[in-house]
C-alpha cells in the first residue's frame, strides 16, 4: 500500500471497542467503489481516461460488466447486453475484464476497512457494510471516518469510492448511492462523496424515493406496486399493511413494510473469509443438451472444488445456477448434512440439481456455486449466509462468488422468490435424495485421494488428473476468471481502435 498523504484521522480500530448491540445509537456505513472494474481499467492504462469504456465480453453475447460515467453519459448501465450498448455508443472502447486485478484492488480496499473496524461485511468486491460505533472514540464521527476513509482509498488505490453514513444498513447504502457521481447526457456530475442521513431525517429522506430504491423491489415486485398506484417509497408506506401482504405474500410484504417505515435493524455481520467459490461461464450459443451441459458443470465443480479444498474449507450448500436465452435466471440449492469437498461428492448433486430443472428453451449461462462453509478439519460451520439481500442492480457480480448470487428465483426479485429451491418434475426429489447418499458416499471413498489428486496437479499441471467423465478433448481444464464471465468476446472486436471514440 502506499503512503498516506492525507491528514486524516489515524486509520486504527480497536477491537475490543466493536459493539453491536442497540439499534438506535448504531453507525453504519456503506462503502462502493465508483465504477470500480473500468476505474481499474483506467488507472492501469491511463490513455483511456475520459473515455466511454465498457468492461465486459464485447462479442455479439457479451454483457456489460460496468462502464465509466462518460459511458453511462450514452444510456450505457451493467448487465446491459454489450450488443445494446454499442448501439448507444458506437465510440465505446470495449476491455476485457481482468478479474485479478479487480482482487487485488479489492484486497487494499478490505485492507483499509478492516483498519476502521473488525465489523466489516463485504457485499462484493468492491463494497461493504462497515459498522463503525465502536470506532468513533478514537477515530471521530460517522462523518470524520467516511471522509477518512475515501481519503486513504484514493491515496493507497488512487481510485474513488462513495460513502453513505446512517443508522442502518438500509440508509447508508442509499446515501452511499446519492452520494455517487451523476451522469446525464449533458455531463457529468462529481457527486457529494458522503452523504449522511441523520436519524431525525430518515423518512424525509425515504419517502420521496422511487420504489425501486427499496431492497428486494425488483421488475416484478415493481410493477405490482405500480399496478396498485404506488410510485415512491413514501406511498408503500402509507398503504394498509394487508394491502401490501395481499399482493407480494405475508412475510414479502411485512418486509417491504418496515423497509418503507426505515425500519431495519439487521447488524452488520464481518466475515473474515469469502461466502462462496464457484464458476459461471457465458456459452458462445444456447445449449440444449442435458448431456453438454452436464460435461460443462462437472468441469466447473472440479474446479470449484479445487479452489475450495485449496482454501482448506469444504461446503455444506451446492447452487447451480442457469440463466436461459430469454435471460431469465434460475438456481437450485441443496444442502448436505455435512460439509464436503470431493469433486465426485459435489458433482452428484449439482448433477442431480440440473436434472431437476426443466430445460423448455436454450441455456446462455450455467454455473455452480459452494457455499456454507467449515473447516474440514474442525468441521465448524463458518458461514451460512445466502442471504439474497444486499442486491445492487447496478453491477454486475464477476461470478457467483457473492452472497446475492444464489437463493434468488427465476424473476431475480430477492422479495418474491427467496425461498427454497423448488424443484421440477415428479420425481426431482426422490433423485436429489438419492444423490445426497451417494454424495456421502462418494465424499468417504474419495476424501483421501482428492488429497492426492490435488498434490498431483499442483505440481504437474491443473489439467494432469481428472475424473475420467470429465475429461474431453481439451482435459479438465478451466478457463480462467475473466475469459468467459462475460460472455465471450468478439474475434475482431470492433471499434477498439481508439478511432472514433466518444463524444455526444
Ligand atoms: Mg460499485
Amino acid at each position: 500500500m502506499g503512503e498516506r498523504s492525507g491528514a486524516g484521522p489515524a486509520m486504527r480500530g480497536d477491537p475490543s471497542a466493536a459493539t453491536n448491540g442497540g439499534t438506535a445509537d448504531r453507525v453504519i456505513l456503506h462503502v462502493d467503489m465508483d465504477a470500480f472494474f473500468a476505474s481499474v481499467e483506467v488507472l492501469d492504462d491511463p490513455s483511456l481516461a475520459g473515455l466511454p469504456v465498457i468492461v465486459g465480453g464485447s462479442g455479439r453475447r457479451g454483457v456489460v460488466a460496468a462502464c465509466t460515467y462518460e459511458a453511462r453519459r450514452f444510456g450505457v448501465h451493467s448487465a446491459m447486453p454489450s450488443s445494446v450498448a454499442r448501439r448507444l455508443c458506437p465510440a465505446a472502447v470495449f476491455v476485457d475484464g481482468r478479474y485479478h486485478r479487480y482482487v487485488e484492488e479489492s484486497a487494499k480496499l478490505h485492507a483499509i476497512f478492516e483498519s476502521v473496524t473488525p465489523l466489516v461485511e463485504g457485499i462484493s468486491l468492491d463494497e461493504a457494510f462497515l459498522d463503525v460505533t465502536g470506532s468513533q472514540q478514537l477515530l471521530g464521527d460517522g462523518p470524520s471516518i467516511a471522509a477518512a476513509i475515501r481519503r486513504r482509498v484514493v491515496d493507497d488505490l488512487g481510485l474513488t469510492c462513495s460513502v453513505g453514513v446512517g443508522r442502518s444498513k438500509l440508509m447508508a447504502k442509499l446515501a452511499s448511492k446519492v452520494a455517487k457521481p451523476k451522469a446525464t447526457a449533458s455531463g457529468i456530475e462529481p457527486g457529494a462523496g458522503v452523504v449522511v442521513v441523520p436519524g431525525d431525517e430518515e423518512l424525509a429522506f425515504l419517502h420521496p424515493l422511487p420504489i425501486r430504491a427499496l431492497w428486494g423491489v425488483g421488475p416484478v415486485t415493481g410493477r405490482r406496486l405500480n399496478a396498485l398506484g404506488v410510485q415512491t417509497v413514501g406511498e408503500i408506506a402509507a398503504l394498509p399493511p394487508r394491502t401490501l401482504e395481499r399482493y407480494l405474500g405475508a412475510a414479502a410484504g411485512a418486509h417491504l413494510a418496515a423497509l418503507s417505515r426505515g425500519e431495519d435493524l439487521r447488524p452488520v455481520v464481518a466475515d473474515h473469509a469469502a461466502k462462496s467459490i464457484g464458476h459461471e461461464e457465458t456459452f458462445a450459443s444456447d445449449l440444449w443438451n442435458r448431456d453438454d451441459l452436464r460435461r460443462h458443470l462437472l468441469r466447473m465443480v472440479d474446479a470449484s472444488a479445487t479452489n475450495l479444498r485449496g482454501s482448506r474449507l469444504a461446503a455444506r450448500t451446492i447452487t447451480v445456477k442457469l440463466r436461459f436465452a430469454d435471460f431469465s435466471l434460475i438456481t437450485r440449492s441443496h444442502s448436505m448434512a455435512a460439509p464436503v469437498d470431493a469433486s465426485q461428492a459435489i458433482g452428484a448433486v449439482a448433477a442431480a440439481l440440473l436434472d431437476s430443472v426443466e430445460l423448455a428453451q436454450g441455456v446462455r449461462l450455467l454455473g455452480v456455486s459452494l457455499s456454507g462453509f467449515a473447516d474440514p478439519e474442525v468441521g465448524t460451520q463458518l458461514s451460512l449466509d445466502l442471504g439474497g439481500d444486499g442486491a445492487d442492480r447496478n453491477d454486475v457480480r464477476p461470478g457467483p462468488g457473492h452472497p446475492g448470487a444464489t437463493g434468488r428465483g427465476p424473476d431475480h426479485d430477492g422479495v418474491a422468490a427467496g425461498g427454497p429451491s423448488r424443484l421440477e418434475g415428479p420425481d426431482a426429489e426422490d433423485r436429489l435424495a438419492r444423490a445426497h447418499e451417494e454424495a456421502e458416499r462418494l465424499q468417504e471413498s474419495w476424501g483421501s485421494v482428492t488429497t492426492a489428486i490435488d498434490a498431483i496437479r499442483a505440481r504437474y499441471g491443473g489439467t494432469s488428473v481428472g475424473p475420467a467423465s470429465l475429461v474431453g478433448s481439451g482435459g479438465p481444464g478451466i478457463r480462467r476468471r475473466g475469459e468467459a464471465q462475460w460472455g465471450p468476446a468478439a474475434p475482431n472486436p470492433p471499434e477498439s481502435d481508439g478511432e472514433s471514440r466518444g463524444t455526444l
